[in-house]
């Protein structure tokens, strides 16, 4: 008999689980300033760089520092990142699919999500953990076929992947609780970024196929609430066919349109104090900053794209604008506003 990991109700009753937050605690949960996306992606992207085998992230950033204006190489992830990130995004596709959509039951509480709460934090998704597993088993194959280093990193992983540990995974993951995961790593023997980036890799088929049930009723996001549906905080839009500004997540896919000149994080609309950072030789990407919380995010005219990426893979093919946009001390998450 298989045993279902239900999000909303804990059977056994104990601990505390992110739907047992009040609408308060997960409003304040999803403005918490981790980028679970983001963080994970820069975690596996400094593994590899170690090895010289991602990005010339810093040359890049000396470069940058010594002309002193926005000034870089237009991609700093290698092609062979790209490659990996690109198979890991065809396997999501592929367990996106097997996902039965009755398993996921969105409640779409519209005070709720007004208020800022991630619709995912009102849903209800029945994990079938041994799938769970057998996603985290072909991540790890693929890793290690990239990586061939990586055998002996995840030597002993599997013996963990139990029912009851999978449960905390999922759980922790959706509380973007970072350190859960780098304490995991720590007492397992394992590189701090193995156990989170394995996770967040295999939920992310169960937040899109979300995403794609609840994307009709998403038509706007709460500024600084991050993405409506999971959370992250918004970091990437394009300039659609016609002209205008469409954000995306990068995490669980969904879209939606907002204004030109407004701050995703904290609703300015005063354009003196919205700017747009260009990049040499890199036409069509901008990076709109805000000088009221200091917040960014990078804009990537796709119009004239063939085949256009997914949000995932244009974020990650972005990197370079994180960068950039990072060292004139604009930041992911725009700061809190002092309402005195
Ligand atoms: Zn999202
Ligand atoms: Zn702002």
């Amino acid at each position: 008999m298989e045993r279902k990991a239900r999000r909303l109700l804990r059977e056994d009753g104990a601990g505390e689980t992110p739907q047992a937050q009040s609408a308060e605690e997960a409003h304040r949960t999803a403005r918490e300033p981790l980028a679970p996306g983001a963080e994970v992606n820069s975690q596996v992207s400094n593994y590899f760089d170690k090895k010289g085998m991602a990005v010339a992230k810093r040359t890049a950033i000396s470069l940058l520092t010594e002309r002193g204006a926005p000034s870089m190489i237009k991609s700093v992830v290698s092609t062979e990142y790209q490659d990996l990130q690109k198979e890991i995004v065809l396997l999501q596709d592929k367990w996106k699919r097997q996902i039965n959509p009755e398993t996921i039951k969105p409640t779409l509480d519209k005070a709720a999500m007004a208020a800022g709460v991630p619709a995912a934090a009102l849903t209800t998704i029945d994990f079938e953990i041994s799938l769970f597993i057998q996603c985290i088993e072909e991540i790890n194959s693929i890793l290690i076929n990239y990586d061939p280093e990586l055998e002996t990193k995840l030597a002993g992983i599997s013996s963990l992947l139990t029912e009851d540990t999978m449960i905390r995974w999922i759980e922790e993951a959706f509380s973007f609780n970072h350190q859960y995961f780098v304490d995991f790593a720590e007492e397992n023997g394992f590189e701090e970024w193995i156990p989170h980036f394995l996770t967040e890799t295999a939920l992310r088929p169960y937040l899109q196929k979300a995403a794609e049930i609840i994307q009709p009723d998403i038509t706007h996001a709460i500024p600084g609430a991050g993405c409506p549906v999971c959370g992250e905080p918004v970091r990437l839009a394009t300039i659609e066919e016609n002209g205008k500004k469409m954000i995306h997540c990068p995490r669980c896919l969904v879209h939606w349109n907002a204004k030109r000149l407004e701050c995703a994080h904290c609703g300015n609309e005063d354009h003196k104090n919205m700017k747009f950072l260009t990049i040499e030789r890199d036409a069509v990407s901008q990076i709109q900053v805000c000088e009221d919380c200091k917040g960014y995010i990078k804009i990537i005219d796709t119009r004239q794209y063939i085949e256009k990426p997914s949000a995932a893979l244009l974020d990650l093919n972005s990197i370079h604008l994180d960068y950039v946009a990072q060292n004139n001390g604009y930041q992911a998450v725009g700061e809190e506003k002092d309402i005195n």
